[in-house]
């Protein structure tokens, strides 16, 4: 079942232009992924609606665009140079690679400073895809990918792509600190590129190596940390319930036990989705405590602290992150709003997606393709609408199957200009959801749709 309809959002991805493997036609790249037209707007509006909901929205955030490539001692004070580890099994047979944890019955603990996995509990020993005999001989295989800069041959520098979006946020809370007259307590938002060398891979969009993440970095001061740690998880929940339309009981939190989490953090959750059968990491929203600006500050001799004024007090910022991927919110949304649905015998298959997130918003039709004076009314329609909401001209097959189409990117409105529109300038406007259609008078399209977004 849960087989199935991955394989049907994957196809529909695929067919209708969300999602294409990247560089397929020399046989694809494993586990990278592009953004076809569709997914590109659907990526675009849950960025913006994010944007939205955790900057424009708010008086104390800022929003950054941090370079991908910096300096590589950032990457040594975060300690991703040595622990951001998972622990690797290889079958001897086919070559494979395993994460070990991930291997039935195998117990493992990681020291967070070394990146060292120590082995709890040896479990099974049958490589999961040829069934050959596993050596059970766990390796710590870093996930950061490196690359070179410069253009002397023999004197370039090493540097990583990053491995978490995150870390230039650290690294610009001086400036921003000293430019934008903070008051703590701020955050700083992001957006960002994130490259990991994943052992395990599959499932689609969910564990990808070049991905995008959506970080808040909250500083407060160390005494307000558990205040602010609670409405975080409230504001971080509530996004992909309320705004990305994720059902409750699909939703739950889950906290790191002991082992689990990182030695700094005071505290740490992740906000888990059910994608099929079982709860899967969407974010983690932790209570780093002052850890990254100390890290960043001993490496780079600088002092990454805050003044208060009011209680004439120095000290250093703790931080609450809020780091979640957009690729699996985007998945997550597929999952959610994919429905097949019987109507009059015939099976249509409808993506449920909030109109706001939708990547078209309105589809135009001349009922049929070959009558002139349809089409040009129908012309003036589409380009009444463009300039307002993302609008699909749509001429090819007849009404029905063109609904169809709509309905599997989501399009909550389709706007169809028939004769009677050349006779009293209304249109009907049919809604996505409850099938019904409604006349609308072209004046007032715009406004009708608008209010609807809303
Ligand atoms: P997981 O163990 O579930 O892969 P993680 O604990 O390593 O995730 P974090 O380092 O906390 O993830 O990264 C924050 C968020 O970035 C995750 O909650 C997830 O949404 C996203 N993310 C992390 N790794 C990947 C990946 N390989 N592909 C897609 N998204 C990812």
């Amino acid at each position: 079942m849960a087989d199935d309809l991955m394989e049907k959002i994957v196809s529909l991805c695929k067919r209708r232009g969300f999602v294409y493997p990247s560089s397929e036609i020399y046989g694809g790249f494993a586990n990278v992924y592009d953004f076809g037209p569709l997914g590109s707007l659907l990526a675009k509006n849950i960025r913006d609606l994010w944007i939205k909901k955790m900057v424009q929205e708010r008086e104390d955030m800022f929003l950054i665009d941090g370079s991908i490539l910096m300096h590589p001692k950032a990457w040594e004070a975060s300690g991703h140079t040595t622990a951001f580890t998972d622990p690797l099994i290889q079958c001897p047979v086919c070559k494979k690679r395993f994460r070990a944890d991930k291997i039935e019955g195998w117990e493992l603990k990681k020291n967070n400073l070394t990146g060292q996995w120590e082995v709890l509990k040896q479990g099974s020993l049958v490589c999961p895809d040829c069934q050959g005999n596993l050596i059970p001989v766990v390796k710590e295989f870093n996930l950061l990918m490196a690359t070179e800069v410069g253009s002397v041959t023999g004197e370039k520098t090493k540097v990583y792509l990053k491995g978490e979006s995150c870390q230039n946020i650290y690294l610009d809370f001086l400036p921003i600190r000293d430019t934008m007259a903070v008051k703590i307590p701020f955050g700083i938002a992001q957006i960002g590129k994130a490259f990991r060398n994943e052992i395990t891979l599959g499932k689609f969009l969910f564990k990808v190596r070049e991905f995008e993440q959506m970080d808040v970095e909250y500083f407060c001061a160390p005494e307000e940390s558990d205040k602010f740690y609670e409405e975080w998880k409230k504001i971080r929940f509530n996004w992909y319930l309320e705004e990305i339309g994720l059902s409750k009981e699909r939703l739950r939190w889950r906290q790191h036990s002991p082992e689990e989490r990182i030695f700094y953090a005071k505290d740490a959750w992740d906000i888990e989705y059910k994608f099929f059968d079982e709860f899967e990491e969407l974010e983690g929203v932790h209570n780093r405590s002052d850890y990254d600006l100390k890290q960043q500050g001993k490496f780079s001799g600088k002092t990454l602290n805050y003044f208060d004024p009011i209680n004439k007090k120095r000290f250093i910022p703790y931080i609450i992150e809020c780091s979640g991927g957009l690729q699996r919110s985007f998945f997550a949304l597929l999952v959610e709003s994919y429905r097949e649905e019987m109507v009059k015998s015939e099976k249509r298959i409808v993506l449920k997606i909030k109109p706001v997130l939708a990547p078209y918003k309105t589809a135009v039709f001349p009922l049929v393709a070959n009558k002139q004076e349809l089409i040009e009314k129908a012309k003036k329609v589409f380009n009444l609408l463009k300039p307002e909401f993302m609008t699909m001209w749509d001429d090819i097959g007849n009404i029905g199957k063109r609904y169809r189409r709509q309905d599997e990117i989501g399009t909550p409105w389709c706007v169809t200009i028939d004769y009677q529109t050349l006779e009293d300038d209304t249109v009907t406007v049919r809604d996505r959801d409850t099938m019904k259609q409604e006349r609308v008078n072209t004046k007032n399209l715009i406004q009708y749709i608008q209010e609807k977004l809303r």
